[in-house]
């Protein structure tokens, strides 16, 4: 199918209330994991690539197997920048041809995170890519080894997020409401109230980070608030670890094939389990066609099961038709009137 941005996906998941999965990806084990469990759930899915994993993953090597994987998907695939943190980045990604970013300026003064991130959906919009940002912070390390408790100061407030909400013109926004990034310190608390506030004054999805070590129940209860995306990676990582431990210790003759395929299947069923849990397992059957597709529309559950199927030659909802070099040339434009502030 190719890939898509958030935007349609995510008003999809608004329509039938269920939350999207980002999970992240740092090698192809990840990657074929993830898909394997959407494939099978017949589920809409967000591969995450964040910025502090980019010593781990070459983007430019592993984006062209991405999109391969996508375009022979039978379910909606985005590629997500996750918490890029520099303008420079956030190029990159869009050159590479993600087809979502999320900026991340949460550490910085409010105007200033305004400032940038009107920019940077200035520039990422106009090449069709969907942003997301964040407001408040969310504490902890994204992928870390340390626990973390989140801390009231840093939640996100209310009138600041539907002010930056207004100013932006973001597709999604990543909230701070008792979530932490990597484990946690205890039981997790999250405030639905804030959560349900902040969906009812900003009006857009609303993204939850630090999804590792969650109860199912609050998960269902955060998604009723207005969490339409779940970013999901630490216990991922942790569980297909597990696992290679256990066939190290209980397998004297294990190598590194062996390894590798058992983390892909312990990937693939914890995401698998996710997908059930966020609602979105089966989502590509409910009515409304988010299939982005023109040429293997036809043959995509999605529209095969609509209301109404459309025909291949009919379909509109083309991926970006933007090949990388037009996107580069689209790129600098945008960035040198931005500098000469016209
Ligand atoms: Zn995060």
């Amino acid at each position: 199918m190719g890939l898509v941005n958030t935007i349609e996906l995510l008003d999809h998941a608004e329509k039938h209330s269920y939350a999207i999965g980002a999970f992240n990806v740092i090698n192809l084990e990840f990657l074929n994991g993830i898909l394997e469990a959407a494939e099978t759930v017949h589920s809409p899915v967000i591969i995450n690539i964040a910025e502090v994993h980019f010593s781990y993953v070459y983007i430019e090597q592993i984006t062209p197997a991405i999109k391969y994987m996508a375009e022979n998907a039978r379910v909606p695939v985005v590629l997500n920048l996750d918490h890029g943190m520099s303008f420079e980045t956030v190029v990159r990604a869009l050159r590479c041809g993600f087809s979502s970013v999320m900026y991340d300026a949460s550490k910085k003064p409010l105007e200033q995170n305004i400032e940038e991130t009107r920019l940077v959906v200035k520039m990422a919009h106009s090449v069709g890519v969907s942003v997301e940002a964040e407001i408040g912070q969310v504490g902890g390390a994204e992928g870390g080894r340390k626990t973390a408790r989140a801390r009231k100061e840093f939640f996100t407030n209310p009138e600041e997020a539907e002010r930056f909400v207004a100013e932006t013109g973001i597709d999604a926004l990543a909230v701070s409401v008792g979530n932490v990034h990597g484990f946690y310190e205890g039981e997790p608390e999250l405030d639905f109230e804030l959560i349900s506030e902040l969906k009812r004054l900003t009006g857009i999805p609303l993204v939850l980070h630090g999804g590792s070590g969650i109860s199912d129940d609050d998960f269902r209860q955060a998604v009723k608030c207005g969490i339409r995306k779940i970013n999901f990676f630490t216990e991922l990582s942790k569980m297909a670890t597990d696992r290679m431990k256990e066939l190290l210790e209980t397998s004297g003759d294990t190598l590194i094939p062996d390894l590798l395929k058992e983390a892909k299947n312990t990937i693939r069923n914890v995401v698998r389990g996710r997908m059930e849990v966020f609602g979105s397992a089966q989502a590509c059957s409910l009515p409304g066609n988010i299939c982005p597709t023109g040429g293997s529309c036809v043959t995509c559950s999605v529209c095969e099961s609509s209301p109404e199927p459309k025909p291949a030659s009919s379909c509109q909802k083309k991926t970006s038709p933007l090949s990388n070099d037009e996107i580069t040339d689209i790129v600098s434009r945008v960035v040198s009137r931005i500098i000469k502030g016209v």
